[in-house]
């Protein structure tokens, strides 16, 4: 499957790396929250949590594995983390927090590999998008001893792997806990404390309520770029087959040419990561079917307002819109969107 690893998000791979390995290098140690952290899965996520973790020194040995032989090499050359381990067994041992990293798909299989090797009184967390299926997977192989509080930093880029990852990543961005039921406090609030000091806002959720909140803030828009971009190019597929059968000469792709008007905003989302958005909408099925629901509802309202030419109410819901934009700018959560990006060759 493609996976878009090349390409950093507001800051440069180089910069992002850089910053944070000559920070935890040239710093001594200081109170590190846990004495060792271990990443289960090292792409745009753990590395951006292991450059993050070590430039703010709140870990004393930050330690990781991923699947593959080639992202394990990639992380050790860039030396985003202390230690990088072939198997399971060894990154999580000894270690006081892990954390899955991984697609919400593989953490049944990651937390039944780890859940014999994990030392008593240690954290096991994640940063998965969906939190029900994650207590669902990953509980059950938790042994006892050993604290399991689901985590969500909503913080992300359209990029994966290493290299995309940067320290700054969480920076003012929320990070949501979902503890099940009886979870120890004083572990809840150890791991706020990691987050905060990697940048981000703690909030704390039930994991039902996450996900219904994920759905219609991200799942939904995510869908939403996938259908949009897979309908312009199967349109402009049957527009240049039309024209090539009328003997017109084909020019350039008008999708890219005139990408500006709306359309590269949606194209920046639908180039996610397509197996981390597959485990998404698998795991987060119910909520994203009543967003669905929901959304159709007002599709179907606007496509009425338009047929009966009622413009007060296109105009009215335009201008609520854009209040919701404001606020969006207001609370520091807009993001980056380069609208003067160079082209790429
Ligand atoms: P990523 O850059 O693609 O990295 C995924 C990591 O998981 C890699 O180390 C990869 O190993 C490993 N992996 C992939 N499939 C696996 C499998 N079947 N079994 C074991 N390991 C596997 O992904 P990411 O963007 O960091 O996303 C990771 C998690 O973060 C996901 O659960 C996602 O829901 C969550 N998340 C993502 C974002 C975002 O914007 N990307 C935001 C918030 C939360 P190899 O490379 O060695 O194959």
């Amino acid at each position: 499957m493609p996976r878009h690893r090349r390409g950093a998000g507001r800051f440069s791979r180089g910069q992002a790396g850089m910053s944070a390995n000559k920070a935890a290098a040239n710093k001594g140690p200081a109170k590190a929250i846990y004495r060792r952290v271990a990443l289960i899965g090292i792409g745009l996520i753990g590395s951006s949590i292991a450059r993050a973790a070590r430039a703010a020194r709140v870990a004393g040995h930050v330690a990781c594995w991923s699947r593959s032989a080639a992202t394990r090499g990639a992380a050790r050359r860039l030396k985003i983390c202390d230690s990088v381990h072939d198997t399971l067994a060894a990154a999580v041992k000894d270690a006081d927090l892990v954390i899955l990293c991984a697609p919400i798909g593989a953490n049944a299989d990651l937390a039944k590999a780890i859940g014999p090797a994990l030392k008593a009184g240690a954290t096991v967390s994640d940063v998965g998008s969906v939190k029900e299926a994650v207590l669902r997977d990953v509980g059950p192989h938790i042994p006892g001893g050993v604290h399991f509080i689901p985590g969500h930093p909503v913080a992300g880029t359209e990029h994966s792997g290493p290299e995309a990852g940067f320290a700054e990543l969480f920076r003012q961005r929320w990070c949501i806990l979902t503890p099940p039921k009886g979870a120890d406090p004083a572990a809840l609030a150890r791991l706020a404390d990691f987050w905060r000091a990697l940048g981000s806002k703690v909030e704390i959720m039930d994991p039902a309520h996450h996900d219904r909140v994920l759905a219609v803030t991200s799942h939904l828009p995510h869908l939403l770029a996938y259908t949009i971009v897979g309908t312009v190019t199967d349109l402009e597929d049957h527009l240049r087959q039309e024209a090539a059968d009328a003997g017109h000469v084909i020019g350039r792709s008008e999708v890219v040419k005139f990408s500006a008007g709306g359309f590269r905003d949606f194209t920046r989302i639908a180039a996610s990561d397509p197996v981390m958005w597959r485990d998404v909408f698998l795991n987060n099925r119910e909520a994203v079917l009543e967003m669905l629901g929901r959304f159709t509802e007002d599709l179907s309202a606007l496509q009425r307002a338009i047929r009966w030419g009622e413009g007060d109410k296109l105009e009215a819901l335009f201008r609520r819109t854009r209040e919701i934009r404001r606020g969006v700018i207001e609370a520091g959560q807009a993001g980056t969107f380069k609208p003067t990006e160079e082209k790429k060759r």
